[in-house]
């Protein structure tokens, strides 16, 4: 059931995706996928994003992992994509901006699972 929800999920993405690139007729433009986050300690650039008590996980972690399932349904729609890591690396946001600008993406897709602790007002 688990899998269903995600394939669905993903399919959605997809759709979206497809449909932003068809209505502003940029389909030969690449789209900038960025996994949010990124990078291991001591690199000057790493930031694990958002973790909490009720998730265990750093957010990098996760963003990569859907960011890497939304580039194989890029490639299967023959979508062309820019992503800003696919590994665990730190990528200084203005590097972000400035690969996008460069590869002329006009649409930048930046994932993220932002959360919060219990009681954190
Ligand atoms: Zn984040």
């Amino acid at each position: 059931m688990k899998t269903l929800k995600c394939t669905s999920w993903f399919c959605l993405c997809l759709i979206g995706l497809m449909s932003l690139v068809s209505q502003h007729g940029l389909a030969q433009r690449p789209v900038y996928l960025d996994a949010g986050h990124g990078g291991i300690p001591p690199d000057p650039e790493a930031d694990p994003g958002t973790v909490t008590v009720l998730n265990p996980y750093n957010e990098k972690d996760i963003n990569l992992a859907v960011a890497l399932k939304v580039k194989a349904l890029l490639d299967m729609a023959n979508i062309p994509y820019i992503m800003s890591r696919q590994t665990d690396t730190g990528v200084p946001v203005i590097r972000r901006a400035f690969q996008a600008d460069s590869a002329n993406c006009t649409t930048f897709v930046s994932i993220h699972h932002n959360s919060s602790n219990p009681g954190y007002q």
